[in-house]
């Protein structure tokens, strides 16, 4: 019988320099997870069956209100490997503790294409398909060929295609149904060679290539100008804790939009298929009054609205009931329920 490979088990370690939230709680218990035979000694050893961990990756999309009475298990797997190459394109499987702008910047570097436009969004490859991340006009599904996850229950390793994750905007079956069940070790993505499919849709990344009077883009110009938008735009969270886009975007029925405007004829607008319209949530925080609004030490950053940032000293509770009030107003102003994007941690 193989010997049993456990990982060690921290008691009560602090998680503030490991949530780019800057939030203060401590893990009752803490392990790192650095290859998946410590995830299998785990399982053999009866540790899921006591409790279900709370995964964690790079922290840059929680909200940890409280202390966490539940083991934190933080995904640290390494590697990146091509594992297949064709004329147009490379499938490339990478560990799901793997940094994802560090990848990205991989990526390009070899002349791959396809996540290019997803430069500088913080946090884990593992943690990328759980929201199914995007960023200046597209989506991670877009280049997602497969994962590997372990399967708490039962302890066995499963893949999922493409399909099988139900990715959504923001969304896929790892928010829903196998929330807190599995944990993800690999995620496989199929990057173009050559004749890259270029994104420059987005109005800010066109305005800005435009500018640089660059006509005819490569995947490393479209990566240099999102990098600087996004510095220009979102606070670093080294500088000013905050988890990104708080709320996602709420997408209205063509029915309950036209209501809208009936009382709010200029709110911005962007159409996701024939029957639905997406308003920015940026906007609808703005005209609540909430920009750039500071209450003690969690405010609502200065140039865009939707991000919530911690100016030292806040603790969880503090920024929920914050996002909380933020929720309410928009609520009043314009009967729309903004939803969070960020995972609140009880
Ligand atoms: C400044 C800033 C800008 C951002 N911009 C964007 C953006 O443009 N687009 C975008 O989509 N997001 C954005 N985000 C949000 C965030 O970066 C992404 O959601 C990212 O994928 C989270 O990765 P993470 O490793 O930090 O996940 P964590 O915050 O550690 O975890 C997020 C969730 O995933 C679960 N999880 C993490 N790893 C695993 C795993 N291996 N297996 C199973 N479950 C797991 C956790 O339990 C938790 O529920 C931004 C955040 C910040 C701070």
């Amino acid at each position: 019988m193989n010997k049993l490979i456990l990982p060690a088990v921290q008691k009560n370690v602090s998680l503030a320099s490991m949530n780019t939230m800057g939030l203060p709680a401590k893990a009752s218990e803490f392990v790192e997870l650095q290859s998946e035979d410590e995830l299998i000694s785990l399982h053999k050893n009866g540790f899921f069956e006591k409790q279900k961990p709370f995964v964690l990756g790079g922290g840059s999309n929680v909200l940890f209100k409280h202390e966490i009475s539940k083991t934190v298990l933080k995904v640290s797997l390494k590697g990146i490997d091509i594992v297949k190459v064709d004329e147009n394109s490379v499938l490339v499987k990478i560990g799901a503790g793997e940094n994802w702008h560090r990848f990205v910047e991989w990526a390009v570097n070899h002349g791959y294409g396809g996540v290019e436009n997803l430069a500088l969004i913080p946090g884990t490859v593992g943690a990328a398909p759980i929201q199914n991340i995007g960023a200046y006009g597209v989506e991670l599904k877009e280049v997602f060929e497969k994962l590997i996850c372990f399967d708490l229950k039962t302890g066995s390793f499963h893949q999922f295609t493409n399909q099988e994750c139900k990715f959504g905007y923001r969304d896929s079956i790892f928010k829903k149904e196998l929330e807190g069940h599995v944990i993800i070790t690999s995620v496989t993505l199929r990057l173009t060679k050559k004749n890259h499919l270029l994104n420059t849709s987005y109005r800010s990344l066109k305005d800005l290539l435009k500018e640089k009077n660059i006509e005819k883009p490569t995947i490393r110009d479209i990566f240099n100008a999102v990098v600087a938008i996004r510095r220009s735009k979102l606070p670093d969270p080294k500088n000013l804790g905050n988890a990104g886009s708080f709320f996602k975007n709420p997408v209205l029925s063509k029915k309950s939009f036209e209501r809208l405007l009936k009382n709010f004829s200029e709110v911005p607008h962007y159409p996701v298929d024939e029957e639905n319209v997406k308003i920015p949530a940026g906007w609808l925080i703005e005209q609540a009054g909430w920009k750039g609004k500071r209450v003690g030490n969690v405010g609502t950053y200065e140039n865009q609205a939707l991000v919530i940032v911690n100016h030292g000293g806040a603790t969880g509770d503090e920024v929920y009931r914050h996002a909380l009030k933020v929720q309410q107003s928009v609520q009043e102003k314009f009967g729309i329920q903004l939803v969070p994007e960020v995972n609140i941690v009880e």
